[in-house]
């Protein structure tokens, strides 16, 4: 399956229905940065007539991989797989960008590396240089696009996530058992939704392993067209989880979901290890978790879905389920929810510009719907709408479903 090289192309039957749903097409409003437009720039490569020039690799690559157009697509069309092995062909021929060789060929693969950056990243909050940083401007007269990727920067607290190589017993009555995929972002940098997630697992009755040999998914990687890089990930997280003791495979970050499930795309021999992957929203719906949600919440919330689970994983109603048990929530649906937010994993660094327009079109539907907490399911979005309240001076906090429900987690009974 990993290596077909069908004509997924041919699957595109011109209707245009996807158009409206591309958030690069809303902003730019050009063909050629639509889905249809990609699709018959894809085509005229494959057969022999177009090349890959500098303005096919912009097109190419300013598009944000989010499948809006999947889910839209009434011929079924894989744009995503498509996608990523275009970007494949094209970093063959030229040189992926700088940045994404540098982040994603030598820090995300290496646990300890990424460790270490994070921990420097920490190290540049807390001790006040970032604050410095900002209120100067330095940065921005200096190198404006560095200052830009600063400004995206996460303040990172010292919350610590789960260990790896570890094991959580259930509450109560045991399940089943299923394994913890703990990310490298989610794990280093947003520890507390680890920690949550595996708090509702135990109470929904599920011991938990968190295997010490996983590590980053490549969802990025294979985005940004290193594939060769993602494939050896793949073959390393695939070997660290003993699939044959567990009931699931659960992970917290849709981007990651996302990757784990399409395993089988990239590479020969994943199809057992995918099939046993689920978001943990779709996994904690079918369990007790809700005889377990007691304490309330009194407060507005929305919800963004995240591409790679409403579009990736077509998982949408789940989450929104999941929070509307929680006692005492306002739940509160923002207009085009479904839209991508522009963070796109490296995107809102590469092409900076683009995914400003797209998130203030954003933060402006967040802030008519007056909530007090953000739930979105994905580390990236997580850090766009963080950056995006700043920016509009909108007092949100942005959460986690799991953090939220594991908020109203009542005693053991
Ligand atoms: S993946 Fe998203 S940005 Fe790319 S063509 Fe499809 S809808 Fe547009
Ligand atoms: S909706 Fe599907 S078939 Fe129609 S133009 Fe878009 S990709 Fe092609």
């Amino acid at each position: 399956m990993a290596n077909e090289t069908n004509k997924l192309y041919l699957d595109c039957i011109h209707c245009g229905l996807c158009l409206s749903s591309c958030p690069t097409y809303r902003v730019l409003g050009t063909e050629m940065d639509s889905p249809r437009g990609r699709i018959y720039l894809m085509r005229a490569l494959d057969e022999g007539r177009a090349k890959i020039t500098d303005s096919f690799v912009e097109h190419m690559f300013r598009c944000l991989d989010c499948r809006a157009c999947e889910t839209a697509c009434p011929s079924g069309v894989h744009f995503g797989h498509m996608m990523e092995e275009m970007r494949g062909k094209i970093v063959e021929e030229k040189s992926a960008h700088w940045l994404s060789r540098v982040i994603l060929q030598h820090v995300f693969p290496y646990p300890w590396r990424f460790q270490i950056a994070s921990r420097l990243l920490e190290l540049y909050h807390v001790s006040g240089i970032q604050t410095m940083v900002r209120e100067t401007g330095l940065l921005r007269l200096l190198a404006p696009r560095m200052a830009t990727a600063e400004a995206l920067m996460p303040e990172i607290g010292i919350e610590r996530g789960v260990t790896l190589d570890s094991f959580y017993r259930a509450e109560g009555r045991k399940q089943g058992t299923v394994a913890f995929f703990a990310g490298c972002v989610m794990n280093s940098m947003l520890g507390s939704i680890n920690r949550s997630s595996i708090r509702l697992l135990n109470a929904a009755g599920y011991d938990v392993v968190v295997p010490g040999e996983q590590i980053c998914c490549g969802a990025l990687a294979n985005h940004a067209g290193l594939r060769d890089t993602a494939k050896e990930m793949a073959r390393k997280n695939i070997a660290a989880f003993p699939i044959k003791e567990l009931d699931a495979i659960i992970i917290n970050a849709a981007g990651c979901g996302a990757m784990l499930k399409e395993y089988p795309l990239l590479i020969d021999g994943a199809e057992q290890f995918s099939a046993e992957v689920k978001d943990i929203a779709e996994f904690l719906v079918s369990t007790r978790i809700f005889a377990r949600l007691k304490l309330p919440l009194d407060r507005r919330v929305g919800y963004d879905d995240p591409c790679h689970l409403i579009h990736g994983q077509r998982i949408r109603d789940e989450p929104r389920t999941l929070l509307k048990a929680i006692p005492g929530i306002e739940f509160v649906e923002i207009e085009g929810a479904d839209q991508c937010c522009g963070s796109a994993g490296i995107y809102n660094i590469t092409q900076n510009e683009l995914s400003m327009e797209i998130l203030d079109r954003k933060m402006e539907k967040i802030e008519k719907a007056h909530i007090d907490i953000l739930a979105t399911g994905n580390p990236g979005c997580m850090f766009q709408f963080k950056y995006g309240a700043r920016k509009f001076g909108i007092e949100l906090e942005v959460a986690h479903p799991v953090e939220l429900l594991a908020r109203s987690l009542g005693e053991i009974q």
